[in-house]
């Protein structure tokens, strides 16, 4: 299973690999072992959509050395495409959309009956619950709690390939919070494109705040994540919640997109650069260790080198400790592809470094302040850079890499910061 994109599409690969499962597949990584290549796509940018084409070209070599093997491919760019991916790529066997994913086992023995190409992209947006899921991490559980969005930023695409929004009944994402503790997850990470609309389509009145509550009373649970709010539906209430509540970590993904306000509104985000730093003291007064993560687009039609010293303004204003920054990109059928005042790609690319670098810069320096402090880590895994080592995340969603044993993958240590950076923390376990 190939995943590009965010991590409800990284949850949706881990409901493919149980389906899968259930029908006697075993996970491989790699594609010239695999009977049934499944290629789960995105859609935020030209460049994944280039991406999922020259892996689908790649895999031809597998098929000719293979012509049993199976290609699928589905997700947000295959919902928007449907059958340009077979026009475009022949040799895909199975394509389905961002909402039907559970049908896929129907769809695979379907196709092993008639042998002919499928191409199923419509549903009626419904996604059942009580799919059985593959977890990559063994430590923390994504939970999806909201899925599609309402909100039609003019930029993106996610409102046309996911649909609009549709909160999970609360008692379906207790239960699945409840089997992933049991499992021995200690942390879960709630997801929804927008989390703090939550509630908002259900009959009774239970918003995010109130889930998080419920969440929190579960024994097992030990640290709470979520993402993505957006900021002009951050509510008082959330935040006094992430407040009072002792499992909902200290980090916070608030997407600013553009410090201008004249940006702002033609992305139709629906607050200004002011109402965006009010949140910013509101969550930083009553959680004042926070961590505050964004994401930043650079180049948005008519943005001019003034708007744009108004994005690196915020980041001086605000100090992150942490951006995804991107490069607009127009997609087809956004109203921000037909928005005049389009910007050229060398200056696109320009901005996006100055604001990279600042952004590192500022890292850097709220990195500092973590120094010599003692941490709490969940450890997940071995380092990505030294396997001999092992690294984890602070409440606060640092990453640190520390010397010790495997056996602790898993586990609560203390860690003694020794060395900062702005990629990650450097420490040494406290022995008790
Ligand atoms: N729901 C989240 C929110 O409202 O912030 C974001 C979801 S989107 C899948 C992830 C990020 O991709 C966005 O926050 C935005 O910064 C970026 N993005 C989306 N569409 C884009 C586009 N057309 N060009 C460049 N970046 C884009
Ligand atoms: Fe896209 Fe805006 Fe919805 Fe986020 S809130 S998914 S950026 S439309």
């Amino acid at each position: 299973i190939k995943t590009y994109g965010c991590q409800m599409n990284e949850y949706d690969s881990e409901v493919i690999a149980g389906l899968l499962q259930r029908e006697g597949f075993t996970l491989t990584s790699e594609p010239g072992e695999a009977d049934f290549v499944v290629v789960n796509t995105c859609y935020v940018r030209e460049k994944v959509k280039n991406k999922v084409y020259s892996f689908l070209g790649e895999l031809k070599k597998f098929k000719r050395k293979n012509p049993r093997l199976i290609i699928g491919v589905g997700g947000c760019l295959a919902q928007k495409e449907g059958g340009r991916i077979r026009e475009k790529a022949p040799h895909v066997d199975i394509v389905w959309g961002a909402f039907n994913l559970h049908n896929l086992p129907e769809f695979l023995a379907d196709f092993e009956r008639k042998k002919m190409p499928l191409v199923k992209v419509e549903s009626d947006g419904q996604i059942p619950e009580g799919l059985p899921v593959v977890r990559k991490s063994k430590v923390s559980a994504y939970i999806p709690v909201i899925r599609g969005c309402n909100n039609f930023c003019s930029y993106c695409m996610v409102p046309y390939v996911r649909g609009r929004e549709r909160s999970r009944p609360v008692n379906s994402i207790l239960q699945e919070v409840k089997q992933a503790v049991e499992q021995g997850y200690k942390e879960v990470i709630l997801l929804g494109q927008n989390v703090n609309s939550y509630g908002k389509d259900l009959p009774l009145s239970f918003d995010f705040a109130d889930l998080l509550e419920k969440i929190n009373e579960i024994k097992e649970v030990k640290r709470i994540r979520f993402t993505t709010s957006h900021p002009k539906d951050l509510s008082e209430k959330l935040i006094l919640a992430m407040s009072r509540l002792d499992k909902v970590c200290e980090h916070l993904h608030l997407p600013l997109q553009a410090g201008s306000n004249k940006v702002l509104e033609r992305m139709r985000r629906g607050y200004t650069r002011e109402k965006y730093l009010e949140l910013v003291s509101k969550v930083r007064e009553v959680v004042p260790e926070i961590s505050l993560t964004t994401d930043i687009i650079v180049g948005f039609p008519g943005e001019t080198e003034e708007d744009f010293e108004q994005t690196l303004k915020m980041l001086e204003l605000v100090r992150f400790d942490g951006a995804f920054t991107f490069a607009f990109s127009p997609l087809p059928g956004t109203r921000a592809a037909k928005l005049d005042g389009q910007i050229p790609e060398v200056i696109k690319k320009k901005r996006l470094r100055r604001l990279i670098e600042l952004q590192l810069k500022i890292t850097e320096e709220r990195n500092l302040y973590w120094m010599g402090k003692e941490v709490e880590v969940l450890v997940e895994g071995p380092s990505e850079k030294n396997p001999d080592e092992l690294q984890g995340r602070t409440r606060e969603n640092k990453i640190v890499v520390f010397p010790a044993g495997k056996n602790l993958i898993g586990e609560f240590v203390r860690v003694r910061i020794k060395k900062t950076g702005c990629w990650a923390l450097r420490g040494e376990i406290i022995k008790c």
